[in-house]
């Protein structure tokens, strides 16, 4: 780079002074990026670059102007940049720039998106009680933090582990994360972050991390009592005191926002891993789209904060009693009171994001007409509450309660605050005047007053003009370089009168001036700068009234939020017959006709009963491919979840004991479709769940154990099965193509086998979709490749194989015509060809010599199949391929 000077000059002293990529400069009325940022912003936004000489060199430049930087802010933000942004102002020698602002992922306020945009940073734990060392040690405990600078929340957790520690981040899905320095070091844990949860890592320097100052942050924030009362790790104090820093150094400005820290942790918690989250398919698809995820099929929500609740709630169950059953009452309620609940809906159809408007005001961001959606949204919650009290199923329920809870009359007051003072239609500009009511303040109404006055002289000027001195063809007006002017038609320019000043000739006219009209013009550029000032420094004073009031806001934007997310619940239960379940702390888990949530808007849905409770805690479900075993399985599971978070379910009865965490496994095969996972990845999750799960949680295996050889996968099924319900006692859903597994029922005194059902009837396969009681009595495979067409001796010949294998456990590959001598066997016992000839001739040494070429090479293809690894059609057609080859020897 050669040494530049001037205002280029500027730019990289200024970029040296930050780590963020790009820096924009104000530079007058336009933000400008120099050199590579330059380049850089023009290609990802489509800028033109020109050219600024400097002092002999050239630099690309580009620019936005001042009032658009915002969208462009968030579009480099979104790809992924950090964007620093220096201010100009003006000094007593000219103006001077400094860098006021760094936009991260994390810290961009001007977000459109209703989600919440979380700011996480994750710590690994020390060792407290240990060598005392204060460094990273055996100990794999994990603080994490979670901010949302767009709303203000803020939020604690402990991890035991790593994967939970991660599980935990894809539940919150931040945008950006601040690895701790022990985190650092942590490759899967980055790898993750970086591809799954698709967030930026920065690495926050490691001063903030420290306990101590962490802890200093966190009081200083919270308040002195946060770090007892709160009883999570060092580790999780350290996440939030680095987040509160990062979130100043990047000034953001709205530290004043987040004005209270929660912690996530509890027996009330239920444990749902990131694998679980996936394959319920929670929040988006396992196509990564959101649409026909079980969030998007029951949100109902009218506001964007309802909506980031409710999609809170599904990705947080609960397991306590008590407020699963209070948020039931609530949807029973509205559920039944439908017209109460479209008022209610309607009403918060005119809320605003309160939360978000609470952290535009702090950050000093709020206009005149945000603050007039903070005026209306606070009209909802009365009004909400009107509802509520009139109608009295509501009123009996814990909704009152809900609307109750914020302080009414403080809310009231600041409605009437910003009612009394805020124009109906204020400009956008917080600095031209317009935004205040007249009577709100009596200096401004004067210079408005005054202001006014010297309008109505100078609008009323030309008629005067013209009456007092005869003038035709006059008028007034104003432009930037002659200010204010009389402009007289020509032909009567002659007859004005002395003490016109003439100050320009134009083709049909002529321009003057007078002196009273110089001061008036004086007068109304002082006015509008006061009144400008004036309403401005008003403005502000009311914006951190506001501001203030920030806690109040937020107590408000969540009761709305909570009736919203209530209401939307009730109403997916009412439009589909869901019904209100029956909570327990036991064992037990009877749905009566159950439906799988998503499935069922979209299909002719046939119902399935589950029953299980202490002494049938395991079933083994089979039943042929396509039959609907996933679909059953993933049903239970996302009743059970629908259930935790109090919601109605979509059956006819449902009987359910609470869960401490649901836990699902699809094997490798499905989710190589996908390709997402490996049979190492399938055994790491299969490892987590017997590790975690416990008795009181829901586990779901499907199809385990089907990503490796045959004999390896049943084995691992068998012996996970045996340890799964004689160790874990989880609640258990097993789907498996391995027959074998059925007979566990028989040794194993909680298993039971359930199928599919399919119906056969001349050879014709039809899905029933019904889960009876039983194992499959066989495999349907056959008839799939007869449906498909595969040629008749094949499908007779399979059969045959079949049959035999079952009784013998050994089969021979026919060589010739079917009379032929049988020339080599599988073992299943040993899972090998014997290569031995039959007991009618040929070579008991399998001495391959003796035969023929051709013969000799289907033997080694035999032998080179993987039988594992080949599907039974495939297979089949092999078999026909080798008897068409040894036929035509
Ligand atoms: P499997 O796991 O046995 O191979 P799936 O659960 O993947 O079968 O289901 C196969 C297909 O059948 C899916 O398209 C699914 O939507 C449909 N299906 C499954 N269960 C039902 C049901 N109870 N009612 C209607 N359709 C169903
Ligand atoms: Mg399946």
């Amino acid at each position: 780079m050669t040494e530049a000077t001037g205002i280029v000059g500027e730019f990289f002293s200024l970029k040296e002074e930050t780590d963020a990529e790009l820096l924009a400069m104000q530079c007058g009325d336009f933000y400008e990026f120099f050199a590579e940022d330059a380049e850089t912003v023009a290609a990802e936004l489509d800028l033109k670059v020109s050219q600024k000489s400097s002092h002999g060199s050239s630099y690309p430049m580009a620019g936005v102007p001042v009032d658009d930087l915002t969208p462009y802010l968030k579009a480099l933000v979104e790809r992924g940049y950090r964007v620093a942004v220096a201010d100009q102002y003006e000094t007593d020698s000219g103006h001077a720039r400094e860098i006021v602002r760094v936009v991260t992922p994390g810290t961009l306020l001007e977000t459109s998106d209703a989600d919440a945009q979380y700011l996480a940073a994750v710590v690994a734990g020390t060792d407290t009680n240990g060598n005392g060392n204060g460094t990273a040690s055996g100990s794999d405990d994990y603080g994490l933090a979670f901010a949302d600078v767009t709303t203000g929340r803020f939020l604690v957790a402990t991890a035991d582990d790593a994967d939970e520690a991660l599980t935990e981040l894809y539940r919150f899905d931040p945008v950006e994360v601040l690895p701790g320095p022990d985190a650092r070091t942590d490759d899967d844990l980055l790898h993750t972050v970086r591809e799954r949860i698709d967030a930026t890592l920065t690495l926050h320097e490691t001063e903030a991390f420290a306990p101590k100052r962490a802890a200093h942050g966190v009081r200083d924030q919270f308040g002195s009592e946060t770090t007892d009362r709160l009883s999570v790790d060092d580790a999780a104090i350290a996440a939030a005191g680095a987040v509160l820093d990062y979130v100043e150094e990047t000034g953001a400005g709205v530290l004043a926002s987040m004005t209270r820290i929660q912690a996530h942790h509890g027996d009330d918690h239920v444990t749902l891993d990131a694998t679980t989250q996936r394959n319920l398919e929670l929040t988006e698809t396992m196509q990564g789209d959101s649409e026909g995820s079980l969030f998007r099929t029951i949100d109902h929500t009218e506001t964007s904060a309802g909506g980031r609740l409710l999609k809170e709630w599904l990705q947080r169950p609960r397991r306590s009693l008590e407020v699963l059953e209070r948020r039931q009452e609530s949807v029973a309620a509205l559920s039944s009171a439908a017209l109460a609940r479209d008022e209610l809906q309607d009403r918060l159809g005119e809320a605003y994001d309160l939360a978000r408007l609470a952290s535009k005001a702090t950050h000093g961001s709020a206009d005149a007409r945000d603050l007039l959606s903070v005026r209306d949204t606070l009209a909802v919650l009365p009004a909400l509450a009107e509802t509520i009290e009139s109608t009295p199923e509501l009123a009996e329920s814990p909704l009152s309660e809900i609307v109750a809870r914020p302080d009414r009359e403080a809310a009231a007051d600041l409605r009437e605050t910003l009612a009394d003072a805020l124009a109906e239609e204020p400009p956008s500009t917080v600095t031209q005047g317009g935004l205040f009511r007249t009577g709100y303040d009596p200096e401004l109404d004067e210079v408005i007053e005054r202001h006014e006055a010297v309008e109505e002289w100078l609008e009323t000027l030309a008629d005067r003009e013209k009456s007092a001195h005869g003038l035709s063809h006059v008028t007034v007006d104003r432009n930037k370089t002659d200010g204010y002017y009389i402009q007289v038609g020509k032909s009567a320019a002659d007859g004005v009168p002395d003490h016109y000043e003439e100050i320009k000739t134009l083709k049909n006219s002529k321009r003057f001036t007078t002196e009273e009209l110089e001061e008036k013009e004086r007068e109304i550029l002082r006015l509008e700068e006061q009144r400008g000032d004036l309403e401005y420094d008003l403005f502000e004073e009311l914006r951190e009234t506001v501001a203030d009031r920030a806690e109040l806001l937020q107590d408000v934007g969540r009761a709305l939020a909570t009736v919203d997310a209530l209401a939307s619940l009730a109403t997916h239960a009412a439009e589909n017959r869901w019904v209100q379940p029956e909570l327990h702390r036991d064992d037990r888990l009877e749905i009566d006709q159950g439906r799988h949530p998503v499935v069922e808007q979209t299909t002719e849905f046939v119902p399935n009963d589950v029953a299980m409770d202490e002494d049938r805690g395991f079933l083994v479900v089979t039943g042929p491919n396509m039959s609907g075993k996933s679909t059953y399985m993933r049903q239970v599971a996302c009743i059970v979840l629908l259930a935790q978070i109090g919601s109605f379910v979509p059956a006819n009865d449902a009987e359910i004991g609470l869960v401490d965490g649901i836990f699902t496994r699809v094997g490798a095969l499905d989710e190589l479709a996908q390709g997402r996972s490996t049979f190492m990845v399938e055994m790491s999750e299969l490892s987590n769940i017997l590790h975690t799960a416990t008795e009181e949680s829901l586990v779901i295996l499907d199809e385990v154990g089907r990503g490796t050889a045959t004999y390896d996968g049943i084995s691992i099924a068998w012996a996970a099965t045996e340890y799964l319900h004689n160790e874990v006692r989880a609640k258990t859903l097993f789907a498996t193509h391995y027959h074998e597994l059925t007979g566990l029922a028989e040794e194993l005194p909680r298993v039971a086998n359930v199928h599919v059902a399919a119906d056969e009837q001349d050879g014709d396969v039809t899905f029933l979709r019904t889960v009876r009681d039983g194992p499959t009595d066989r495999s349907y495979g056959i008839h799939v490749a007869d449906l498909a067409g595969v040629p008749d001796p094949v499908v007779d010949r399979a059969r045959g194989v079949l049959a035999r294998l079952r009784e013998e456990k050994a089969i021979e590959a026919k060589g010739g015509g079917s009379s032929d001598p049988v020339q080599t066997v599988f073992d299943l016992s040993s899972g090998q060809f014997r290569g031995e000839a039959s007991a009618d001739g040929g070579d008991p040494d399998g001495d391959t010599e003796t035969l023929d070429t051709e013969t000799r090479t289907v033997i080694e293809d035999i032998e080179s199949v993987d039988v594992a690894e080949t599907t039974p059609v495939e297979l089949l057609s092999k078999v026909q391929e080798w008897q068409e080859r040894l036929e035509s020897e």
